[in-house]
């Protein structure tokens, strides 16, 4: 074991805890609980921590029978189709269904370790069944996590991002902190995906027949410090990846948003209330396939698609009051034209357009909390549902930028959450979150999947991580 006079203070412990979203602090506090001693390094300050995880709202849940916030039921396998249908296979059905059946039974550790929850609202995606939400949101669930992880004796760093590891044969030996050294006994790793890097975005995303770098224009929903270095210090050590670089969660959202951290508040949902058009004044996909919940995550990727990865959700005055305002006002006027001119959008396409729509729509009992009979004929592309003439003033048009939530590049790992090298799991280092989601998320995504991922293998990690240390210190002592 190579040595360093600059050991980090508090080190070396038994079980080293990477990052500081809800997956590494379901491992700190599973190991901890297991008797290891545990430290918790994470990259941003006190006032950031929690990553991607601060923005949450809801877990999803498998259930039998109604259970307190959740009602009526949502088995095993309606999870499972649920999970199966949204990745198109792209998931390791081991791993999925070790992550539905842990999700039926958490609740009452988190509620333990102070996280509440509460029904879901009204303009919630519809989740009432298969989401728990949590009281307070995901900050009140991280800071919940710390305070206990503290009462527990956590050691927690902030600042503290690790930027590679010591590694022999596969077995972790220290973490490398802005030049300090971190021994431990075992890993976990929680530093969540590489959305906030954006020249690996660039890198992954590449150029586009009009010679358009398209990440340059996307927008980061959660934390600007899931920047992945440690993601690309283990796939540059052998580590077993899963996942295509370009596979990530992403929305719509309000293009006014902010870099980082928008959070929930910057979605537009009024897609299938209206028709989405690009930046020539066409529409480019069924704004009505399905129920909103079910498709405001390939938004992201659709604008993505669009020139200058840039797309206006345009609605008449019969939409408002049928969505959850955002947080800015749109774009706003008494005619098509007017609105056209205001987008700084072709005119004359963009009228084309939306009289070809108008003129296409048939059926006439609108009903947006069902699959209605409202549709378009003859038009391509087609709306299937809520398909209403765009003809009652005012008009209103937000523009939609592609959001990043989270990348499914990541580590390849098994039911153990061990990071294996050459298909051989390392006997000390283990994985969990949005570092190995790819595992379960080849593609796609149903909300509340992502912290359901995280806790299961969280928790797993913690534990397998705590025996590690054990066997470590029985082969040190032997
Ligand atoms: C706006 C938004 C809303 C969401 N809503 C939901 C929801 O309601 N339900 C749901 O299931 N999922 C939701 N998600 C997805 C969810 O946030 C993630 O699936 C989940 O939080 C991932 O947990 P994690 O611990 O892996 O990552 P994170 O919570 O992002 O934590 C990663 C941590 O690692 C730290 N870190 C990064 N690099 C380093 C390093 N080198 N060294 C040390 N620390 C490092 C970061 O600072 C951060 O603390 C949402 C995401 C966003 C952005």
């Amino acid at each position: 074991m190579s040595s360093s006079p600059f050991e980090f203070p508090g080190s070396p412990v038994d079980v080293l805890v990477v990052g500081g979203g809800n997956a590494a602090l379901c491992a700190a506090l599973t190991a901890r609980e297991a008797g290891a001693s545990v430290m918790l390094l994470e990259a941003s300050p006190r006032a950031w921590r929690g990553g991607n995880t601060q923005h949450t709202r809801n877990l999803r849940c498998m259930h039998d029978a109604p259970q307190d916030v959740l009602v009526d039921a949502y088995p095993e396998e309606e999870y499972w189709q649920d999970l199966l249908k949204v990745t198109g296979g792209q998931t390791d059905e081991a791993l999925a269904r070790l992550v539905i059946r842990a999700s039926a039974s958490v609740r009452p550790w988190m509620r333990r370790h102070g996280v509440h929850f509460q029904p879901s609202l009204s303009g919630a995606l519809h989740t009432a069944r298969t989401n728990a939400f949590f009281m307070g949101g995901g900050k009140a669930l991280v800071n919940a996590y710390y305070r206990s992880a503290e009462r527990l004796g956590v050691q927690v760093r902030y600042d503290a991002p690790a930027d590679r590891l010591d590694l022999e044969d596969g077995r972790f030996v220290a973490a490398w902190s802005a030049g300090r050294r971190i021994a431990a006994r075992a890993c976990v790793l929680a530093a969540g995906g590489f959305e906030s890097n954006r020249e690996w975005l660039r890198e992954a995303w590449g150029q586009n027949a009009d010679g358009e770098y398209p990440s340059e224009n996307f927008l980061i929903r959660g934390t600007r410090f899931n920047t992945g270095v440690l993601l690309r210090f283990m796939l540059d050590a052998g580590a077993d990846s899963i996942g295509d670089p370009t596979q990530a969660h992403m929305v719509a959202i309000d293009a006014r948003a902010p870099l980082y951290d928008g959070g929930i508040c910057t979605r537009i949902d009024c897609v299938s209330l209206g028709v989405v058009v690009n930046r020539h004044g066409e529409r480019f996909y069924d704004e009505g396939e399905d129920f909103w919940p079910k498709r405001y995550a390939i938004w992201g990727r659709l604008v993505a698609q669009q020139p200058g990865q840039v797309a206006w959700s345009v609605i008449d005055a019969k939409a408002v009051g049928r969505f959850m305002p955002p947080v800015f006002p749109g774009t706003t006027a008494r005619t098509l034209p007017e609105l056209a001119r205001l987008l700084e959008i072709p005119e004359a396409t963009f009228l084309r357009t939306l009289q070809a729509y108008n003129a296409a729509c048939r059926g006439g009992d609108f009903d947006h909390t069902r699959l209605d009979d409202c549709h378009t004929a003859g038009l391509a592309p087609a709306k299937s549902h809520w398909a209403r003439p765009i003809e009652t003033p005012p008009f209103t048009a937000y523009a939609l930028r592609p959001g990043v939530t989270f990348t499914y590049l990541g580590l390849r790992t098994d039911a153990t959450a061990a990071v294996r090298f050459g298909g051989v799991p390392s006997p000390n280092l283990f994985v969990a979150g949005e570092m190995m989601a790819g595992n379960v998320l080849g593609r796609g995504y149903t909300a509340g999947v992502g912290m359901s991922i995280g806790t299961a293998f969280g928790r797993i990690a913690g534990q397998q991580a705590a025996s590690a240390a054990r066997r470590e210190r029985h082969r040190v002592a032997a």
